[in-house]
């Protein structure tokens, strides 16, 4: 009798896919990155009910994420309300600005991904929470923030020079939008998470684009992935936009800043048809 063969060794993606309850593009023509508020949420109706369309009739080519700061049950709750715009569930969702990695059609956490996150993040919160108490201006915000903190601030009471004190305990503090405060694992962001799921993924990077309007969206930006900033991209994220060797500054806001940004990058091919 002979032996059993020896199990052939699974590759990264297969056992990503392994942790998902949805199917993955096999060849995928473009990997698109896309932030909710302020990018794929922004635009004229029209633009976004054609934008949306758009997705869904490329489901087989395009594989989509979101990257976003908001947290699953945020998430959850926009897909019901956005259903009537055509907007429908991506791939793989990319939450918690970068601290939690979910399949998008079942928004459940993929442990191979959110793990080493999560071993960034053991014991943090309990070490900075006293600390963060005794800053005036700042509030915790309503979300059920998981592997962070989030607050929102009161940009006449906080004197930022108090977050390195919370800095020095191994944490890394993100503002957004002179509105929100995140307090994340070192070195956990957008990019970082993105650039770990792209290597799970097995993905080349000339396939991607990633498109985002805010500051939490440099990270993304600095990752060197072709970027699309949004014509309505916040002041301080434009402002770094010398900085960012493959970002496009779309004139358009939101979905139609993207749509002009894919077809920068070579990407207008995937659009004939619909735009
Ligand atoms: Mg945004």
């Amino acid at each position: 009798m002979r032996p059993d063969p020896s199990p052939v060794p699974k590759g990264r993606r297969q056992r990503l896919e392994q942790d998902l309850s949805t199917c993955l593009p096999r060849h995928p023509a473009l990997v698109l990155v896309t932030d909710l508020d302020g990018t794929l949420l922004s635009g004229s109706p029209q633009w976004r009910r054609r934008f949306y369309r758009w997705l869904r009739a490329q489901r087989e080519h395009v594989l989509h994420v979101f990257n976003t700061g908001r947290d699953l049950a945020s998430i959850a709750r926009l897909l019901r309300e956005e259903t009537a715009m055509g907007l429908e569930a991506p791939h793989l969702v990319i939450s918690d600005v970068g601290c939690t990695v979910a399949c998008g059609a079942s928004l459940t956490p993929i442990p191979l991904v959110v793990e080493p996150i999560e071993r960034r993040w053991r014991g943090q919160a309990e070490r900075v929470l006293p600390l963060l108490r005794t800053i005036p201006g700042l509030s915790p915000q309503p979300v059920s923030a998981v592997r962070r903190l989030a607050y929102l601030i009161d940009p006449d009471l906080l004197d930022r020079s108090r977050l390195h004190a919370v800095t020095a305990h191994g944490v890394d503090c993100l503002v957004s939008g002179d509105k929100y405060l995140d307090v994340l694992p070192a070195g956990v962001n957008k990019g970082s998470t993105l650039t770990a799921l792209l290597d799970w993924l097995e993905v080349t990077p000339d396939t991607v684009v990633t498109a985002g309007d805010s500051l939490n969206d440099l990270a993304m930006f600095e990752t060197g992935l072709p970027g699309v900033m949004v014509g309505n991209a916040e002041p301080a994220l434009v402002e770094a936009l010398p900085l960012l060797r493959r970002v496009y500054r779309a004139k358009a806001h939101g979905c139609g800043g993207i749509v002009e940004g894919l077809r920068h990058f070579g990407h207008g091919a995937l659009l004939a048809g619909h735009f």
